[in-house]
């Protein structure tokens, strides 16, 4: 079954992905399921998506509630409860002022651009310059693959957007060098995800923050991947306490129903006015009472516990393992966002934890990356570490 779905899929599909050769079909809890019936622990949510899991029933329940309401979207001509509940939420779990929504990170991400580019045009002689980071990952659309700052995203796509400049990440003195009169942004992700799981350092944040606010520059974190539990903080900044001007999200926001947020503070919060940006699906009732689901259940807090419980397990676990194989460099990340850099590259693992039951990424050529959803129990942090030793074991040999 799965193979005929998969030659259907090649004559119409464009190739935009290297798939992995199997049809996935349903889920529960921290297991999913392909059509020919095996069972996959997932080391991956969707890319750092499903942190609630699999039929989770509040999340089911939700969603059920509005489908059966029969309004899926009303579009924003119209005000919706749902959303306003959301951005409330989002408001008050940041600390932050005011809330748009749209679909995607990319978009999130190019609202983000728009805003502190009309923020920077409002200032004498206008600043319309942007630093981002080399090795970030901002999305594929044309604003933020700019920002991105890895030349194999941009190659192929140029002219690219005028006006960016990118730093060594983690590098402050290669930051302030490319400051200038004209630079109205810098945009960072507090943990680079696509770039190979590289946390900012606390005081490079700091730094940061300390510039933008002498030169007028707004600073914006990009959280898409990061945000929302994954670093055991709602937002990964809240551990260095360096809060920026504008975040981005995406990925966790909706639990697996596709929404992205902006969120803005302080002078950053009312740039945009009626006319300026807009989004057709932004903060939709399905999206929006998903995205309040997953807000409140941060909110609570004991999944963040958890977070942090779970985190610390799996990172004493892969610490043993790299005490045994020579090939794993270095543990790294926060919460559960972590990254085994390896001198090898990892497709060939990845493809046999997946013959073993397991799913799990890579963030890079080098490096394996764990992000299972949140809900993850200790003894399926057993599991995955069970199957990473049998494939290491056999196609290691150390
Ligand atoms: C995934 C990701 C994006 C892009 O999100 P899309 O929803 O795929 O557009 C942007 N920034 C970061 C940090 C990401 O991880």
């Amino acid at each position: 079954m799965a193979t005929s779905i998969i030659e259907m899929g090649k004559s119409v599909f464009m190739d935009t992905y290297a798939q992995y050769p199997i049809v996935l079909a349903n889920g529960e809890g921290r297991h999913v399921y392909d059509t020919d019936g095996n069972r996959y622990l997932d080391m991956v949510a969707g890319i750092a998506v499903n942190i609630l899991g699999y039929k989770d029933p509040g999340l089911t329940e939700t969603l059920g509630k509005v489908v059966s309401e029969g309004l899926l979207h009303c579009s924003n001509l119209y005000w919706n409860s749902y959303a306003v509940q959301a951005a409330i939420r989002l408001s008050r779990l940041s600390g932050m002022e005011r809330v748009f929504f749209c679909n995607s990170g990319t978009e999130a991400n190019e609202a983000a651009l728009k805003l502190v580019r009309k923020y920077g045009s409002s200032k004498k002689d206008g600043k319309t310059d942007i630093i981002t980071m080399t090795q970030s990952f901002h999305g594929r659309t044309y604003g933020s693959m700019t920002a991105t700052g890895q030349v194999k995203y941009q190659k192929a796509f140029h002219p690219l957007v005028p006006g960016f400049s990118y730093a060594a990440f983690n590098d402050y003195t290669a930051v302030e060098s490319l400051v200038t009169d004209n630079t109205c942004a810098i945009f960072v992700e507090p943990v680079q995800g696509e770039g190979g799981v590289v946390p900012a350092q606390k005081q490079f944040l700091q730094q940061l923050r300390k510039l933008c606010d002498e030169r007028d520059i707004l600073l914006v974190f990009d959280e898409v991947q990061c945000g929302l539990g994954r670093t055991a903080h709602a937002f990964a900044w809240q551990a260095s306490q360096v809060k920026p001007d504008v975040m981005t999200l995406a990925k966790a926001l909706g639990g697996g129903v596709p929404i992205g947020a902006m969120v803005a503070d302080g002078k950053a919060a009312k740039v945009l006015v009626p006319g300026d940006h807009a989004a057709t699906f932004g903060g939709n009732l399905l999206s929006a009472a998903a995205a309040d689901c997953i807000l409140a259940r941060l909110e609570e807090g004991t999944l963040l516990e958890h977070v942090k419980t779970t985190s610390a397990y799996l990172r004493s676990a892969l610490g043993e393992l790299q005490k045994q194989y020579s090939q794993i460099i270095e543990i790294r990340g926060v919460g559960l966002m972590l990254g085994m850099q390896m001198t090898i590259p990892v497709r060939l693992l990845i493809e046999a934890c997946m013959a073993e039951g397991m799913l799990i990424a890579n963030a890079g050529p080098n490096v394996l990356r764990f992000v299972p959803p949140l809900t993850i129990t200790e003894d399926e942090i057993d599991e995955a570490v069970g199957i990473l030793k049998s494939v290491f074991s056999k196609i290691l040999r150390d």
